[in-house]
């Protein structure tokens, strides 16, 4: 099995890269042509925090696997999951003695607190319009707006709920770090 793992439109883990959600098109358009299975990393982009409930869903493409934390009980509790399709979830749903099977679990593994949590957030998004209340987002535009003239800033990009600052020491410099 091969695999490209993507954080979809912000490299978070590395100074919060954003691109297109173009380039996600383009990247599963090449991993269905080479029968490569698409992996999107929405742990930290997930649950709204770009303007969609996944970042995947602006391009439009569906991964094979999406993986999930943080933002699924509102930060309140750890609870990790991975979602996937029924073609490789049943790859691996074996009797246990073929050893076909993922062997993949942790202590807590469904630790009932942790799943009231998600319970409960995922709740508010099915009842709130959280997701479509773009003044949070806007405000920090708005906020943050002039710190691109400043003399260490080289830039400020955003999207939606993500704002990223960039210092610098000598702006002329920049991309020469
Ligand atoms: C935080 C984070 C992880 C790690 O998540 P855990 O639930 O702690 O395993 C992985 N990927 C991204 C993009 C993250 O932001």
């Amino acid at each position: 099995m091969c695999a490209v793992i993507v954080e979809p439109l912000i490299q978070c883990a590395g100074y919060m890269r954003m691109y297109h959600h173009k380039y996600l098109e383009l990247l599963s358009e090449a991993c269905r042509e080479y029968n490569i299975h698409l992996i999107a990393d929405e742990i930290a982009v997930g649950f709204g925090r770009t303007g969609t409930m996944f970042g995947f869903q602006q391009a439009k493409i569906t991964p094979d696997i999406i993986c999930l934390s943080k933002g699924i009980t509102g930060g309140y509790m750890t609870l990790s999951t991975i979602l996937t399709t029924d073609d490789i979830y049943d790859a691996f749903y074996d009797e246990y003695e073929k050893l076909n099977a993922f062997l993949h679990s942790h202590s807590y593994t469904a630790n009932p607190i942790a799943c009231s949590a998600a319970n409960a957030t995922l709740d508010i998004f099915k009842d709130k319009d959280v997701i479509k209340n773009k003044i949070l987002s806007a405000h920090m535009r708005k906020c943050f707006e002039s710190l691109k003239d400043h003399p260490h800033v080289s830039d400020v990009r955003q999207k939606g709920m993500v704002l990223a600052i960039e210092l610098i020491k000598d702006k002329k410099r920049k991309g020469l770090l």
